[in-house]
C-alpha cells in the first residue's frame, strides 16, 4: 500500500502506462478475457486493457431478442456447481438476476431407433428403461468388473470397455454431442472427461467411485460437514443457469465493469519482444508496448499471433487443436403444443449411429419459461459439429428446410414457425483429440520461457463457460505472480 492507501501495483501500472507501457493486453474478449482481465484487476490490482477484433464483447456468448424469444448464439446456460463462475456473478451484483432451469427439465431424451427416449434419472428406472436393449443393460452392470485402461484413450473405447458398446454409441455418444459436438472416437477422455480418469484410476471402476462419493457425503452430511468445493448448491451435477436478458447479460456487465479499457474492433496481428518489454502488433498498424501478455483467442488464431516469438513445436501444437463448426437454428411456434411430442422436458440429443442430421434439439421456453412469450414454443436445434461440418455450406432455406424435416420426423406433424432464427459458428468449439495434453506441454512449455506471457481461452483447457472463467482466475493469479 502506499501512504495514500492505494495499493502500489495500482500506482505503478499509472505510471507505466504514462510511460507507454501496459501492464497486461488481454487478447480477446470472450467470456476467457473478459474474466482475466477481471481477475487480474481484482487479484492483483492491474488495470488490464483488453483487445477484441469483433465489434462487441462476449465472443461466442451473444444473446439477441426477437419477437420476445431469447435467442442464444453460444452457450444457453452454465451449470451452478462451480464456485468460481457463482463467485464472478457475484462480483459483478448480477447474484439476483440468475435464472436456474425450470424443474421439470430435468427431463431429457435421447434419440434411439427414430424415437425420442426418456433418459432415466435413477438406477432402478434404468433397469427397466427402453434406452439400451436389456443385454446393453446387463452390460453395464459389469462396469465394475471391467480391468483399467491404458493412460490416454478415446472417450468411445474408455466407455466400450467399461460399459459396453451399446451404451458408449447411444449414452456417451449423446454427451460429447452434447457436450463438444464432436466426434467421441476421436477425443481424448483425460483431456475432455478428466473426472472419469480419475475416477478408474483411483476406484478401479467408476460405480465404486460414485458409490464412494456417496458414502462420503453421507459421512459429511452426518458429522456438518461443508461439501467440497465443485458440490454447488444443486448438488455434483448442477442445475443449468442463465440471466433474465440471457447469458450476454455476464459479459456486457463484465465488459462495462472494465469501462473504456476495452477496445473493440481492435484485432491483433501479432506479439513480438523489444527488450524486456512484449510488444503488441495492432491491424491498424498501432504497436502497444505491454509487461504482460494474456492470448485468449481460439488456438489457430493465437499460432499466427505467436508465430514470431514461441518455438515452432508450440505453433505447432496450437495449429494442430481443431474445431468443429455448428449452426443453431432458432424456431418458434404461436402455439403450446405444435408437435404430437409435449416437447417438455430440457431436450434431446441425437447420437452418431442414427444417422440423422441434427445434433439434437433444447425447448428453450420449457428449460426457462421467461425466454419466450406465454403460450410460444422455442426449439433450439444444432447441426454440423464433428459429424457433418459440411451442413453449415447450405443456404438459411435449406438448414431451416432440413430441420423442419427432422423436427417432423421426431417430434410428429410439421408445424410452420412464426419465427426463424439461423446462427453460424465456423469456429464453434474446439476438439481435444487424442495427444491434446501433449500439445498443451508444448505450449506451456514455450510460453513459460518468456515471463509473464500467458496462452488460454476455451481451446486449451476446458469449452464450458464454467472452464473458462475458472481457467481465467487460475491464470490472472499466475500472471499476478509475475509482477
Ligand atoms: C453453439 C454453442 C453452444 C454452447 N453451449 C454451451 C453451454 O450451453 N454451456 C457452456 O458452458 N458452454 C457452451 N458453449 C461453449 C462456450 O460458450 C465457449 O467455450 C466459451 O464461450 C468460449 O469463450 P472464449 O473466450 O474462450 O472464446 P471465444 O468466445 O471464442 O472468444 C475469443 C475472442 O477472441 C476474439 N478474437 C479472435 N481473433 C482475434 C484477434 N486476432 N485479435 C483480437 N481478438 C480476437 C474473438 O472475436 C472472440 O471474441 C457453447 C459454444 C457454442 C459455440
Amino acid at each position: 500500500m502506499t501512504g495514500s492507501g492505494v495499493p502500489e501495483d495500482n500506482v505503478r501500472d499509472s505510471r507505466e502506462r504514462k510511460a507507454g507501457v501496459e501492464e497486461l493486453v488481454v487478447v480477446g474478449g470472450g467470456i476467457s478475457g473478459l474474466a482475466l482481465a477481471h481477475y487480474a484487476r481484482r487479484l492483483a490490482g492491474i488495470e488490464p486493457l483488453v483487445l477484441e477484433a469483433d465489434t462487441r464483447p462476449g465472443g461466442k456468448v451473444q444473446t439477441e431478442w426477437i419477437d420476445g424469444c431469447c435467442c442464444e448464439w453460444g452457450p444457453q446456460g452454465f451449470l451452478d456447481n462451480v464456485p468460481e463462475t457463482l463467485e464472478l456473478v457475484d462480483q459483478l451484483g448480477l447474484t439476483g438476476e440468475l435464472v436456474r432451469a425450470d424443474a421439470a427439465s430435468a427431463d431429457r431424451f435421447i434419440v434411439r431407433d427414430g424415437e425420442l427416449r426418456r433418459v432415466p434419472l435413477s438406477p432402478p428406472a434404468f433397469l427397466t428403461s427402453s434406452i439400451l436393449t436389456l443385454g446393453g443393460r446387463m452390460r453395464v452392470l459389469l462396469e465394475p468388473f471391467q480391468p483399467r485402461g491404458p493412460e490416454e484413450e478415446t472417450v468411445f473405447a474408455f466407455a466400450a470397455r467399461r460399459i459396453g458398446r451399446e451404451a458408449a454409441e447411444v449414452l456417451v455418444d449423446a454427451m460429447v454431442t452434447g457436450v463438444y459436438a464432436g466426434d467421441s472416437t476421436r477425443l481424448s477422455l483425460p483431456s475432455t472427461f478428466p473426472r472419469m480418469r480419475e475416477m478408474e484410476a483411483t476406484h478401479g471402476s467408476l460405480v465404486k467411485a460414485m458409490l464412494a462419493k456417496l458414502k462420503e457425503r453421507r459421512r459429511q452430511r452426518a458429522a456438518g460437514e461443508a461439501p467440497p468445493s465443485g458440490a454447488g448448491p444443486a448438488g455434483p451435477g448442477g442445475t443449468l443457469t442463465t440471466f433474465r436478458l440471457g447469458m450476454q447479460q455476464l459479459t456486457d456487465v463484465l465488459a462495462a465493469s472494465l469501462a473504456a479499457r476495452v477496445r473493440v474492433g481492435c484485432p491483433v496481428d501479432a506479439v513480438g519482444r523489444d527488450g524486456d518489454a512484449f510488444v503488441v502488433q495492432v491491424r491498424s498498424g498501432e504497436a502497444i508496448r505491454a509487461r504482460r501478455v494474456a492470448v485468449a483467442v481460439p488456438p489457430a488464431v493465437a499460432a499466427g499471433i505467436l508465430e514470431g516469438l514461441l518455438d515452432p513445436p508450440a505453433v505447432e501444437a496450437l495449429r494442430a487443436i481443431p474445431a468443429v463448426r455448428v449452426a443453431v437454428v432458432m424456431t418458434a411456434y404461436r402455439e403450446p403444443r405444435p408437435f404430437a411430442h409435449s416437447c417438455r422436458g430440457f431436450g434431446f440429443l441425437v447420437p452418431g449411429r442414427e444417422r440423422r442430421r441434427i445434433l439434437g434439439t433444447i425447448f428453450c421456453d420449457a428449460t426457462f419459461p421467461g425466454q419466450a412469450p406465454k403460450g410460444t414454443t422455442l426449439l433450439r436445434t444444432l447441426l454440423g459439429g464433428a459429424r457433418a461440418g459440411e451442413l453449415l455450406d447450405l443456404a438459411d432455406r435449406d438448414l431451416v428446410e432440413l430441420v423442419r424435416r427432422e423436427l417432423a420426423g421426431l417430434l410428429g406433424g410439421d408445424p410452420v414457425p412464426s419465427l426463424i432464427h439461423v446462427i453460424r459458428h465456423d469456429y464453434a468449439i474446439p476438439q481435444y483429440t487424442l495427444g491434446h495434453r501433449e500439445r498443451l506441454r508444448a505450449i506451456d512449455e514455450a510460453a513459460g520461457r518468456f515471463a509473464g506471457l500467458l496462452v488460454t481461452g476455451n481451446g486449451l483447457r476446458g469449452v464450458a463457460l464454467n472452464a473458462c472463467v475458472s481457467e481465467a482466475r487460475r491464470a490472472a493469479a499466475a500472471l499476478a505472480a509475475t509482477a
